[in-house]
Order: structure tokens, then C-alpha cells, then sequence
């Protein structure tokens, strides 16, 4: 049967970030905790949380029972004219956990679009204020999202070469450390007035190869921003929901940005869904009698009442007492690992955030997503039974919270081989 699925597989699909001459997809026929079955029967443990998703196991029953009890109710409706009390209510459960800064929630489908819907959001406020700043702040190695305004403000690269002269102007920083704080200040400075916004991911530059950086010096750099007039959007796309060890990257922090975006974790993985959250300052710059004045930006499915019920049952799992002793236990393990890792020969840097873990590996070549390094790491995996997808070089591990002790353990145990083997 897998072989068939395959071949019918490659009939038919075209697969993300696949070259598919090379590459074959395994057909995954079931989903269970932290663990994924092959259509062979082989079990395989989701140590990436199928691409950083899925946070509290595959076909969780609570998010299976509120999904389809939603389904039976109401399965959508249109989202302008109407509302529903789903919504409602993941509006409400967010913003109480958010800083008190967020007054309003606006939905859309996935990541790139909760991007696109901030970066709106901010270009028109200054439309709207009769300002004219059009230009975005990023940091270098930074990702967004593939839809053309989240790949412009995303670190350009081989995956962006062919849209280069498509894709609209945008100012990089460095991420921020002690040494050079200052002299990006006086950088930004020069730039103020015509910048819009600054869009970055806090602590953890994930598909960037999980780069880190302080939350103090983080913090900073918003604080130097606000003062120079320009908008944050803090993109919590990937490290909401417990990633970084707390609810939210921007708990941290001690400034709250303009704007915050999230997707991945918020449905627990189960469906798809984005929001992207505002100020009251910001939803007050559209409120007004003047028709025109709208934030015109929607999809089809906004606010999808099945993804906001799984949105609603995954922050039920989130918040109990044994998902929150999970993260603190996960984040023990990761760091007892990356001590006993420290100084091996093979490995260029070893860090982690939270549940975040990330390897180095050395290479002759300089770190990169195409690195044959992938080629040797990405089957010696999958023979032992576990889904990890590095980075080029760069191993990382992102596992869902009820990943056990023992598997967790033998995640590590099995990096150690191929640090001995490859
Ligand atoms: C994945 C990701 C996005 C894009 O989300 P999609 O749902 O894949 O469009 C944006 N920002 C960050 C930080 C991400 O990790």
C-alpha cells in the first residue's frame, strides 16, 4: 500500500520546499500523540511538530470532540456582516492572556496572511494619519511567510532570488546584541521618518536556522523603535503558545509591541487559522464615519468556526497543569542536553529557548538551508524512527509538549549516534 500511495502521490502532487525529482513523501495514515504511522505501520516520533504545529500531539480527542461538535453546528458562515460566538470567544480567551495593550483581534488563514493584515494594518494607519511612511523595518535571516509582502520583509536568499526585483523595499538590521545596539540605533535613526513599521520574531529566528538573541537587548531595540515613532509587529508566529518556555515570546519582554501575529500553535495544529492582534490607537485610526476609512483586507474562510473551536480546545490543553509541567520539564531536558553537548568536537554552537533546541553542526562549507549536511541527517532520522527536518546544518528539535521523557531521551541518544556516525 505505501508504495502505491506513493506512486499515486507523485501522479498528483507538488509538494512545499520539495525538489521532486529528488525527494519522495511518506504517507502518513494515522496521528497519535507524538507519534505518526506510515501507511507500513512504522511509527515514526514527530520531534518537529509537523513543521512547528501541532502542540499537543496528533488527534488529540478534547480538540477532536470540540472540532466536531462545532461541525455539526455551524461549519462556517461569512465572516463581514456576520459573526459568530466561536470567534467571540477566542477573541476574548486571547486578548486576556495578551498584553493589555491588545484590544482587537483580526482574522485570516494562516501566517503569511496574519503578516500581510500587520503590515496593512500599519502602512494604512499612517495613510490615514496623513503621514507618509511606506518603509519597513526586518531583521536580517528573518521569515514571514512566502506571500510576496511577507517574503519582501523576509532575509533574502536563494529562496527569494527570483522575485528579488519584485519584491518591495525593505531596511535590515542585524538582531540586536550588546555590541552593536548602539550603532543600529543611530542606523535607524537616520531612517525614521519614512519608516512604517518594524516586523521581527522575538528570541527565536526560526526557519532563519533558529537563531537567538537576548530578550534585554530585544527589548531595547522595541523601546529605542517606540520612540522613534515606529510601529512593532511582533511575529509570534512560531513562538507563541509555550514555545520559548512562556505563554508568549513577548512575556520576556519588557515592552509590548503595536501589533502581534500568530498561527501554527494557535489551533494546536489541528486547522488552519491567523490572527493578528492590534491597539486600540491602531483600530481607532480606521474607526470612523468615512466608508473608505475600512481596513479592506478578507479571505473566504475568515474566522473559520471549526478552526477558532480547535483554537478554543487547544488553549484548554495549553493552559492545564500538565501541559505547563510538560514545557518545564521539556525545557530541563533540552538544557541538561545542550550542557552535555557543549564542547563537542563536531558541533559549531548548541543552543535552545524554551522547548526551542538547535545544533551547529560544523561544516567545510558556511552554514546554509542547502547544505549537504541535510542530505546524510534527514534519512539517518527517519531509519530510527523519528521526523527531524534540519535546517541544512543545523539540527533543531520543536517537540509537541506530551512527547514523553523516554522519547525525548531517545531523540538525544540517536543524535549522539549520528554525531558519532556521520
Ligand atoms: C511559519 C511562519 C510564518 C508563515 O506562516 P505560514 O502559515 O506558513 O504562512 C510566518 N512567520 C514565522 C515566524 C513563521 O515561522
Amino acid at each position: 500500500m505505501q508504495d502505491e500511495l506513493i506512486q499515486r502521490d507523485q501522479r498528483v502532487n507538488w509538494h512545499p520546499y520539495t525538489q521532486m525529482k529528488h525527494d519522495v513523501s511518506i504517507p502518513i495514515v494515522r496521528g497519535e500523540g507524538s507519534y505518526l504511522f506510515d501507511a507500513n505501520g512504522k511509527r515514526y516520533i514527530d520531534a518537529v511538530s509537523s513543521w512547528w504545529v501541532t502542540l499537543h500531539g496528533h488527534a488529540h480527542p478534547s480538540i477532536t470532540q470540540r472540532v466536531s461538535e462545532q461541525l455539526a453546528t455551524l461549519e462556517q458562515v461569512i465572516f463581514a456582516g456576520f459573526t459568530h460566538p466561536t470567534a467571540i470567544e477566542l477573541s476574548e480567551r486571547l486578548l486576556a492572556l495578551l498584553p493589555d495593550n491588545q484590544t482587537k483581534v483580526f482574522y485570516t488563514d494562516n501566517g503569511s496572511t496574519a503578516i500581510e493584515v500587520a503590515l496593512k494594518m500599519c502602512v494604512q494607519y499612517h495613510y490615514q494619519n496623513q503621514q507618509s511612511k511606506t518603509k519597513i523595518l526586518a531583521f536580517k535571516n528573518g521569515y514571514h511567510g512566502d506571500t510576496f509582502g511577507a517574503m519582501s520583509v523576509s532575509g533574502r536568499g536563494l529562496w527569494t532570488a527570483p522575485f528579488g526585483e519584485l519584491l518591495f523595499d525593505v531596511i535590515f538590521i542585524d538582531v540586536p546584541t550588546q555590541a552593536n545596539l548602539a550603532q543600529t540605533k543611530a542606523f535607524i535613526a537616520t531612517h525614521a521618518h519614512e519608516i512604517a513599521c518594524f516586523v521581527y520574531e522575538p528570541l527565536v529566528q526560526g526557519a532563519g536556522g533558529m537563531l537567538m538573541h537576548k530578550a534585554a537587548d530585544l527589548s531595547e531595540l522595541m523601546e529605542f523603535c517606540k520612540h522613534q515613532g515606529i510601529l512593532l509587529i511582533q511575529d509570534e508566529i512560531f513562538v507563541g503558545f509555550g514555545r520559548t518556555g512562556k505563554l508568549f515570546a513577548v512575556d520576556h519582554l519588557t515592552e509590548t509591541p503595536d501589533i502581534m501575529c500568530f498561527s501554527k500553535g494557535l489551533t494546536g495544529g489541528t486547522m488552519p487559522l491567523g490572527i493578528t492582534t492590534a491597539t486600540q490607537a491602531i483600530y481607532d485610526a480606521f474607526y470612523a464615519d468615512d466608508k473608505t476609512k475600512a481596513l479592506f483586507h478578507g479571505h473566504s474562510f475568515t474566522a473559520n468556526p471549526l478552526a477558532c473551536a480547535a483554537a478554543l480546545a487547544s488553549l484548554d490543553l495549553l493552559l492545564n497543569a500538565e501541559t505547563t509541567h510538560n514545557i518545564q520539564r521539556i525545557v530541563a531536558q533540552h538544557q541538561g542536553f545542550v550542557a552535555l553537548l557543549k564542547h563537542h568536537p563536531k558541533i559549531k554552537e548548541v543552543r535552545f529557548q524554551g522547548t526551542i533546541f538547535a545544533l551547529e553542526w560544523k561544516t567545510d562549507e558556511n552554514t546554509s538551508y542547502f547544505s549537504d549536511m541535510n542530505q546524510a541527517l534527514y534519512p539517518f532520522f527517519l531509519e530510527r524512527g523519528i521526523l527531524m527536518r534540519p535546517l541544512g546544518n543545523i539540527i533543531y528539535l520543536v517537540p509537541p509538549y506530551c512527547i514523553s521523557e523516554t522519547d525525548l531521551g531517545f531523540v538525544y541518544k540517536t543524535i549522539l549516534e549520528a554525531l558519532d556516525q556521520i
